[in-house]
Formats: structure tokens, C-alpha cells, sequence
């Protein structure tokens, strides 16, 4: 009897492996941080054997933490950070360059090329993606231009394209498996989400060989096997990208389910069902998973400074010693006196779209003290998390009536109950809030028969507690014009 699935999940600054039961709970888990590799120019890139071989200690450690073998673990769901783009040897398995990270922007000049000779309505056609250095595709590019003999052994078929879920599929697999999966595929800017194919129009615009390529699986599905955790084989049976994954997690199945992470940023994603919406407000469409044939697509949309005002009070104004504490000071004042915070540090998302905005903290007045604007701090991320759905529901037809939530700054019940209170919608927050290893190890036992079914899995989902809206519409409406108001104070 198989007793647990071991979910390997790799992030940004850490590689974790999380052992899950039956019942979606947590049994043990190892996490292992990696170097980040900051160069003068900005770009941003991690070292792939770094990225491997954390990833191979957690899993190791999560097993022998619990006197474990291969043969308790039903299958490995991965779930990883998404666009971050690595091209490799297959003969001799040596990475030509570091991976270079979604946060790296050294393409932006290209393109904004490819914005300026009118791309923009064809990629976005195909991928569901607005054109940006955050994807894989242009990371390719530059790395096939600028790395010495790259292009020519790409194109003599000797190297391979990954996102970091691939790689680590052929590292597991000791190179017998290259492949990723729809949610990731659609994360590169060079797959076609309406034919399911990798695109040979943008293939060729860029100059990427197809022969570097992943096949491209089903989000649940046969990935082969590892024997180098623990003594025998494991099967890799799941893999979807962090924010996907998350989705899957939260048992938003349905068309019109919604989820928010809240971390450094906030990650907004609804189930928008078999068919994509390609939106008219400038949110991502992309592929939620593929199960059992049928693909699901999403709409995705972020806030760039979530937990990062937070942050902000804490690090940069000092005015808090811990995250935790801005819930009690936010909660001895009765409202933010008439002060507002727009964190604008890198600009504005979704729906604003301005990347000169900048962060204004308007409304002072003798009386403001510094609960006032803990509270404008926690207030802000719920207003821009609002912003988002309020464009969601409108591209998607679908009103939002809850909201399901995670990451860091969910523990904030102040903050979870005002997200209530200004979208007017119930906000349910799990037990389990790793809900990003959770639902790669749920797409993995699916097919490994650990769980029967998407039903079997939506009854293991344990409601924390459940936030409903409590405040007048009057108040609201207020609340939120003068939040507007505030937003338009952020171009100087
Ligand atoms: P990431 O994955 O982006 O690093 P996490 O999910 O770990 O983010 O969440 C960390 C973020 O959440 C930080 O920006 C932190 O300021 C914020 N945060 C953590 N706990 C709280 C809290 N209790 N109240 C408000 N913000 C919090």
C-alpha cells in the first residue's frame, strides 16, 4: 500500500518537498534555499545545478525524515516557478548558461521591437500573453544570440529547452524524459493555446529551433520514473506551474472559480472553463491544466506590491517589527482617517497599466499616527486585489461570489475580512495553504489511482474560517472612490 505523494516544489528562493496523505494534509517536509545571482546589469539568473540539487537533497530528506522508501510514495507531482528558461546538453547534460529568472528584464528592448513591428495582436491571439521579457520565449532568444556556438548546436539538435519543471523531469528521469506539461507550455510565449501546438509562426519570428522543444503532456500524466530518491522507482505522474498549480489545489474546478495568493505580489486566477477568454483589459489568458483530455483555461491577472507594502513598513519606514503586526494596529484605529496608500513602487498593473505610477500616501493630516497607515498598507492590497476581479468579472461575464485564498499575507484576518467587506464576496481560507505543492501532488495521485477522482479530492478541502462581507454598500462605494482618487495622485 502506497502511503503518501511526495510533492517537489520549486520556487524562486527555494526548493521544498512536501510528503501529502489522502487526506490533502501535510505529513512532512524539507526545504532547501538556493543562491540568487544578481548581476551589475540587473539580470537576474540561478545556477540549474543549484536549482537540481536542492531540489534532490528536500526530496531525499523528506523521505528519510520519516524512515521512508520509494516504495511508499505513490507518485511526484512538481510544481515550479514559471517562465524561467533553461537550454542544456542532452549528451552531456551540461546547462550552456544559467537559467535566467521570469523576474530578468534584459529582453525589454526586443520587445519592445516586437510591440513596435505590431506583434502584439497576433502573439496575444495565440498565446493568450501580452508581450513582455517575463516569458520564456525571448529569454531563448537572447541565450541562443548571446552565448558563444549556442545557436549552431541548437540547431544541429543538440541542446535542449526547458522550463524548470522540464528540467527537472530530465534530471529525475537521468535524461530518458523531455517534457512539460499544458500550464507550463503556455507560459513561453511560443505555444499556441487554441491548437495546442508549439507555434511555428512565433517559432520562426524568434529563431528557435523546434527541435529543442518539450513534448507537451497533460498536467496529470505518465512522466516516467526516478530511481534517485530513495531505493527503487517512483513515477512522476503531475506537474503544473506555481500559480496553476495553486488553482488546482483550491479545488477551483469550475468555470468561475477564483483564487488569490497572497505573497510579495498577489496572483489572481479564475477557471474560465474549456473555452479561453481573451480579455479586453489587459489580464493573461492561459492554461489552467489538462486532466483526463479536457483542458480547463484561466484568466490571470497580478498586483506587482502586495505583502511588499507590508515589507515596505516594516524594512523601509520601520514603523513594524514583524508582518504579523500590522493586523493589531490596523485593528485598534476604526478606519485610516481619510489616509490612503497606493504602493506603486514598480508601477501599476492590472487594470491601471502604468509603469511610471509611483507610490503616494495621501490624506495626512496632524492626526495620523502609524496604525493609520498599517492599516492604509493592508487596506491597499485588498483594493488592488478588487481592482482585478472587478475587470475579471467584466471580460469574463462570470460575478465573483468567493473568493478562495492563500500565501503569506492570508493570515491577516484583518486584511482577509476588509477583501471581503470591499468585493462584497465570501472569502474562504483552507487549512492547508500550501496549496501550490497541494495541487501538484493532487495532479499526480489522480493518475497514479492515490485518488479516485476530482470529487474524491474536493471533500478532502478544510475550510480555516470563512470571511463574509459586512460593511454597507454606502461605505463601500466611498471606500472605494476614494481609493480611486488616490490612484489617480500616482503619476506626478
Ligand atoms: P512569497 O512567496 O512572495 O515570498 P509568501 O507567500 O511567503 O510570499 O508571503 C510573504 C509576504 O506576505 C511578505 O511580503 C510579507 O510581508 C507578507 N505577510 C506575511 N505575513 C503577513 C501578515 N500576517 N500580515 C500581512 N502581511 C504578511
Amino acid at each position: 500500500m502506497k502511503k503518501y505523494i511526495l510533492a517537489l516544489d520549486q520556487g524562486t528562493t527555494s526548493s521544498r518537498a512536501i510528503l501529502f496523505n489522502k487526506f490533502g494534509e501535510i505529513v512532512a517536509q524539507k526545504k532547501k534555499e538556493f543562491p540568487q545571482i544578481f548581476k551589475e546589469n540587473g539580470y537576474v539568473e540561478h545556477n540549474p545545478n543549484d536549482i537540481w540539487s536542492s531540489l534532490l537533497t528536500a526530496a531525499r530528506e523528506v523521505l528519510l525524515s520519516k524512515n521512508l522508501d520509494a516504495g511508499d510514495i505513490s507518485s511526484i507531482g512538481i510544481t515550479n516557478q514559471r517562465e524561467t528558461t533553461i537550454i542544456w546538453d542532452k549528451e552531456t547534460g551540461e546547462p550552456v548558461y544559467n537559467a535566467i529568472v521570469w523576474q530578468c528584464r534584459r529582453t525589454s528592448d526586443y520587445c519592445k521591437e516586437l510591440v513596435k513591428n505590431g506583434y502584439s495582436e497576433m502573439i496575444k491571439e495565440k498565446t493568450g500573453l501580452i508581450i513582455d521579457p517575463y516569458f520564456s520565449a525571448t529569454k531563448i532568444k537572447w541565450i541562443l544570440d548571446n552565448v558563444s556556438g549556442v545557436r549552431e548546436r541548437a540547431k544541429s539538435g543538440r541542446l535542449l529547452f526547458g522550463t524548470v519543471d522540464s528540467y527537472i523531469i530530465w534530471k529525475l528521469t537521468e535524461g530518458r524524459v523531455h517534457a512539460t506539461d499544458y500550464s507550463n507550455a503556455s507560459r513561453t510565449m511560443l505555444f499556441n493555446i487554441n491548437t495546442l501546438e508549439w507555434d511555428d509562426d512565433i517559432l520562426k519570428l524568434l529563431g528557435i529551433p523546434k527541435s529543442m522543444l518539450p513534448k507537451v503532456c497533460e498536467s496529470s500524466d505518465d512522466y516516467g520514473y526516478t530511481k534517485l530518491i530513495g531505493k527503487g522507482k517512483i513515477k512522476i505522474c503531475g506537474v503544473a506551474g506555481d500559480q496553476q498549480a495553486s488553482l488546482f489545489g483550491q479545488t477551483c474546478f469550475n468555470k468561475g472559480d477564483f483564487k488569490c495568493t497572497y505573497g510579495t505580489g498577489a496572483f489572481l486566477l479564475m477557471n474560465t472553463g474549456s473555452e479561453p477568454v481573451i480579455s479586453q483589459n489587459g489580464l493573461l489568458t492561459t492554461i489552467a491544466w489538462s486532466v483526463d483530455g479536457k483542458i480547463a483555461y484561466a484568466s490571470e491577472g497580478s498586483v506587482f506590491a502586495a505583502g511588499a507594502a507590508v515589507q515596505w513598513l516594516r524594512d523601509g519606514i520601520k514603523i513594524i517589527d514583524s508582518a504579523a503586526e500590522s493586523e493589531p494596529l490596523a485593528l485598534s484605529v476604526p478606519d485610516t482617517n481619510g489616509v490612503y496608500f497606493v504602493p506603486a513602487f514598480v508601477g501599476l498593473g492590472a487594470p491601471y497599466w502604468n509603469s511610471d505610477a509611483r507610490g503616494v500616501l495621501c490624506g495626512l493630516s496632524r492626526g495620523t499616527t502609524k496604525e493609520h497607515i498599517a492599516r492604509s498598507a493592508l487596506e491597499a492590497i485588498a483594493y488592488q486585489v478588487n481592482a482585478v476581479i472587478e475587470v475579471m468579472e467584466a471580460d469574463s461575464g462570470i460575478k465573483i461570489n468567493t473568493l478562495k485564498v492563500d500565501g503569506g499575507a492570508c493570515e491577516n484576518n484583518f486584511l482577509m475580512q476588509f477583501q471581503s467587506d470591499i468585493t462584497d464576496c465570501e472569502v474562504l481560507r483552507p487549512m492547508c495553504i500550501e496549496t501550490t505543492a497541494l495541487g501538484c501532488a493532487y495532479l499526480a495521485g489522480l493518475k497514479s489511482g492515490y485518488w479516485k477522482s476530482m470529487n474524491d479530492i474536493k471533500n478532502n478541502q478544510k475550510i480555516d474560517y470563512k470571511f463574509t462581507p459586512d460593511i454597507p454598500e454606502t461605505k463601500r462605494t466611498a471606500l472605494l472612490s476614494g481609493w480611486e482618487k488616490a490612484v489617480e495622485r500616482t503619476t506626478l
